[in-house]
């Protein structure tokens, strides 16, 4: 390790899952870290967020597995079902990578876990102050979401577009578990996508498409009976599970293309603001912790900072859009209609029964991948 970053002034902007991972690994690497959040507090929408094993790789490097793990279901397979609740596919995680972890836990303490540990390391976290300029001196980093301005910094102006998509979420009170499973249900136009908590919850996110979303609102609360009605017609445990939700939002679900360019000679974005991407393979927040890892790691390995961030850039930009095209693809594939949807089940129920082990092994690149490798075996 070269300690490139020792005393380096950073000033980070966004206080989100990327924001708030970044500050904590470059401080643990010795820099000095200011971290701007525009809200009052560092508060997440009540909302479970599932983190795959080249996520969780970061997490514990960082020295985040105790405190993350009172607070965690491991999550043991993907179950995918038709409308009906019928069953179509079963990915077991943990028979094709019985060593990977992957992990479900409530965003809210996912947020704390990492802001608790980010002060511990000595980050100085501003709130309630809003940053729509880069502060000067030192490095800066635009951690600031989908309608980040330091994104507009670098690729000049970006207006964010609607993907036809909307999701409800929702948490409902479930019998304690010791693990998960993760339950999709596609149906024509719409899928809805479940799994416990820890603490006697489950998680509920439901995804309809739509093309009259006109509220640029983030996130609004919404009525329950909405999600009732959309998807009344789902059986399996559906119903059960949408009587007993008492509250939702709702998101209309925006995005922009993979950004060109991540940063100049003393700016870089990551996360959301860099790439945000449907929620279909569970791997935003994912993305921007990977992110945050391989930026860091780029910057204490590199003293001249221009070429450090040339190389995060480098190593991350074709891995983002690759997960982009691929939650895209899963948009598509969960959604088809008519006849496209029946043959894909039934190629997708063979696929199962006779060659199990295919579909997992589909997502070795994703899974597999080790953010901590990445930069100690490229070009140092
Ligand atoms: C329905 C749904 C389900 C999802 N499920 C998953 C999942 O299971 N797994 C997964 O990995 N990902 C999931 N995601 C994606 C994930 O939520 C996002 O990709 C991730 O939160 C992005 O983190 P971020 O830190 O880059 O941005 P954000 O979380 O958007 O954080 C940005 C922060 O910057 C602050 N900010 C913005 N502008 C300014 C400013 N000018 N000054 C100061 N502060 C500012 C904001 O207040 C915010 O706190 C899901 C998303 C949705 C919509």
């Amino acid at each position: 390790m070269a300690a490139a970053l020792q005393g380096r002034p950073v000033s980070i902007i966004g206080g989100g899952i990327g924001g708030l991972t970044a500050a904590l690994a470059l401080a643990q690497r010795g820099a000095s870290v200011t971290l701007y959040e525009q809200a009052a507090e560092l508060a997440e929408v009540g909302a479970g967020i599932q983190l795959s094993a080249n996520v969780v790789r970061v997490l514990d490097a960082l020295g985040l597995g105790p405190a993350i793990a009172p607070h965690a279901l491991r999550n043991t397979a993907v179950h995918l079902h038709d409308a009906a609740g019928r069953a179509v596919m079963q990915m077991d995680l943990l028979a094709h990578r019985p060593q990977a972890r992957f992990l479900i836990i409530h965003r809210a303490r996912l947020i704390a876990v990492l802001a608790a540990a980010a002060a511990a390391a000595g980050v100085d976290i501003q709130l309630g102050t809003r940053i729509d300029a880069p502060p000067q001196g030192g490095l800066v980093i635009g951690a600031d979401g989908l309608k980040s301005p330091i994104r507009q910094v670098l690729n000049g102006q970006q207006v964010p577009f609607f993907t036809g998509q909307t999701a409800w979420r929702a948490i409902i009170p479930d019998a304690p578990a010791q693990s998960a499973t993760a339950q999709v249900f596609m149906g024509a136009g719409q899928h809805l996508v479940s799994y416990p908590l820890a603490h006697g919850q489950r998680n509920i996110v439901a995804v309809v498409e739509r093309h009259d979303w006109q509220d640029e609102g983030w996130s609004l609360l919404d009525d329950p009976d909405n999600l009732r009605r959309a998807f009344s017609s789902f059986g399996g445990p559906v119903p059960e599970w949408l009587a007993a939700v008492t509250a939702t939002n709702i998101w209309g679900l925006f995005r922009h293309p993979v950004a060109e360019q991540w940063h100049n000679d003393h700016i870089a974005i990551l996360g959301d603001a860099a790439h945000p991407t449907l929620p279909f393979l569970a791997q935003g927040a994912g993305m921007a912790i990977e992110d945050a890892w391989i930026l860091t790691a780029c910057l204490d390995a590199e003293t001249d900072q221009p070429t450090a961030l040339a190389r995060y850039q480098a190593l991350r930009q074709p891995r983002v859009t690759r997960i982009v095209e691929a939650a895209n693809a899963n948009a598509r594939n969960y959604h088809l209609r008519g006849p496209k949807r029946h043959a894909a089940h039934a190629i997708l129920r063979m696929a199962n029964r006779f060659a199990p082990k295919v579909m997992p092994s589909k997502f070795d690149w994703l899974y597999d991948y080790d953010p901590l490798q990445a930069v100690k075996t490229r070009g140092r």
